[in-house]
């Protein structure tokens, strides 16, 4: 599986308090039958600034120059690529297109730091937190999997969440979600010990779509758990998320759901699920740091920048952002976003060093304001403080979904695909420009499938000369699919 690019696999130990959300496995893993089949075995990959010397568990300082907002050192420069964000798309192509064809970008960003939404860092207890939410990277893209392995090292991590979810009395009970036999048994008293007996309780309780297939996430949900789980885990948790109740979006939002036969918790089913060791933010830093043929410029907001004549020359432009806003002169509709709120509290002395049972547990139901309440200091891939068992407290992040705010997830609906095509349109008649990435492409998608959409545009680069995607972004299937 490893080509010769692959870094080669490595044991070592990393102590971490033992907490609630350790398996027989270890800390972060899935119980044994079902941690197995994470092909994620031990510490792999490669952090090439850990090695070169960085010894810094927080974001490395990135200079007065980087953080300025000021372009004019800049002025009689020219770059091979001026790429407007520096999340994940943006960072693959100015990688690739650095190291593979000798390209040069100029990123820019106008937030004051690099990796976009992925962006963790330390906060003043000494806990690795994530600023716009938890990331879990799981992936079955083999090509993907060995890329990011260039740029962290990385630590097999099976994510499990749990729910805080009514039973038929409506005591809410603490069960795995996605939901599996011990969901079942535990909300409904289902008595089920086995796949034949889970398959035979789902056949039982999933209505099938009135036309045959599923037209939208209610008719999605129904047809794949029934109508016993769909009202406590799925219908209010989707109306409090998205503001819209499932028969108003997409299949394919509540396909991002497995649903299990099995006694398996684990959230994804993908081969391939890791932490990186020293966080999201050390990838960015791997990808794009010393390297002479990126300049990066943060607080910059590219359309004030080019309005004010302030762009250096450069060959071809890669917008990450939303689409809509590149067009925002033409008056058009809108495209509809979902933002995400982040309420944190410290815990200065949990009971046994925890707050709760796993790192994510859900509040599926309507009576509770927040979605999901995310514990940092469950995952092993924590700062070294942590680690070293100095950190007394808990970092939690109550999680609010909202409209305003940066967009974070693109609305999947009808009536929003449609109005994305139009945009999409313009776009694709813009000579000079690529749009890539979630927000750009109007696509909600994860980690692994924003990386391979934007190594398949690099693929482009090099075989054609122009950057342009292999495939429509709904090609990458509906959310995760069936997972
Ligand atoms: N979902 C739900 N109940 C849950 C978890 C998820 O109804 O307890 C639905 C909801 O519509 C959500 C979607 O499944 O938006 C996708 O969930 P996921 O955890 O993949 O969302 P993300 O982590 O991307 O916010």
């Amino acid at each position: 599986r490893h080509s010769a690019r692959s870094p080669r696999k490595q044991q070592r130990h990393h102590t971490m308090p033992q907490g609630p959300f350790a398996s027989a496995a270890g800390v972060g893993r899935a119980e044994p039958e079902w941690a197995a089949l994470n092909k994620v075995t031990g510490v792999c990959g490669v952090d090439s600034q850990h090695a070169g010397g960085v010894t810094t568990d927080a974001p490395i300082d990135l200079g007065p120059e980087v953080m300025s907002g000021d372009l004019s050192g800049l002025a009689d420069k020219e770059f091979d690529l001026l790429i407007v964000g520096a999340g994940l798309s943006g960072a693959v192509l100015a990688e690739r297109c650095s190291k593979e064809l000798g390209m040069s970008s100029l990123i820019l960003d106008c937030r004051d730091h690099i990796g976009g939404n992925c962006y963790d860092y330390i906060d003043e207890h000494g806990i690795r937190a994530s600023k716009y939410g938890a990331h879990l990277f799981h992936t079955k893209f083999e090509r993907v999997w060995d890329y990011v392995q260039q740029f962290s090292e990385w630590l097999p991590f099976d994510h499990r969440v749990k729910g805080r979810v009514p039973d038929k009395d409506g005591v809410k009970q603490l069960v795995p979600i996605p939901p599996t036999q011990d969901t079942v048994n535990t909300l409904f008293g289902a008595n089920v010990h086995s796949e034949a007996e889970m398959q035979a309780w789902y056949d039982k309780e999933r209505v099938a779509p009135p036309s045959g297939e599923a037209t939208n996430g209610e008719e999605a949900a129904l047809s794949r758990v029934g109508k016993s789980l769909y009202e406590p885990i799925f219908k209010h948790y989707t109306k409090k998320q998205w503001d819209k109740y499932p028969e108003e979006l997409d299949a394919s939002v509540l396909m991002r759901l497995p649903c299990r036969t099995s006694t398996d918790d684990r959230y994804f089913g993908d081969e391939y699920q890791a932490l990186p060791l020293r966080g999201y933010t050390r990838i960015f830093e791997n990808m794009l740091l010393d390297n002479p043929a990126i300049s990066i410029r943060l607080n910059v907001d590219f359309f004030k920048a080019r309005e004010a004549g302030l762009l250096p020359k450069f060959g071809m432009l890669v917008y990450t952002g939303q689409i809509d806003s590149y067009y925002a002169q033409l008056g058009m509709p809108k495209l509809e976003y979902r933002s995400l709120r982040f309420e944190e509290e410290w815990v200065p002395e949990p009971d046994d060093g925890f707050f709760q049972e796993a790192m994510v547990v859900n509040y599926p139901s309507p009576d509770v304001p927040f979605t999901r309440i995310v514990e940092y200091k469950h995952v092993p891939n924590q700062s070294e403080a942590v680690k070293a068992g100095k950190v007394k407290g808990t970092l939690l992040a109550r999680e609010y979904s909202s409209a305003e705010g940066d967009p974070y997830y693109p609305v999947p609906n009808p009536a929003n695909h449609a109005l994305y095509e139009k945009y999409r349109a313009l776009a694709e008649k813009e000579e000079g420009v690529c749009f890539v990435g979630r927000l750009a492409s109007y696509k909600y998608f994860n980690m692994d499938q924003a990386i391979l959409n934007a190594l398949e545009i690099y693929d482009n680069m090099k075989e054609t000369g122009k950057l342009a995607p292999k495939r429509r972004p709904e090609d990458f299937g509906p959310g995760d699919g069936p997972k």
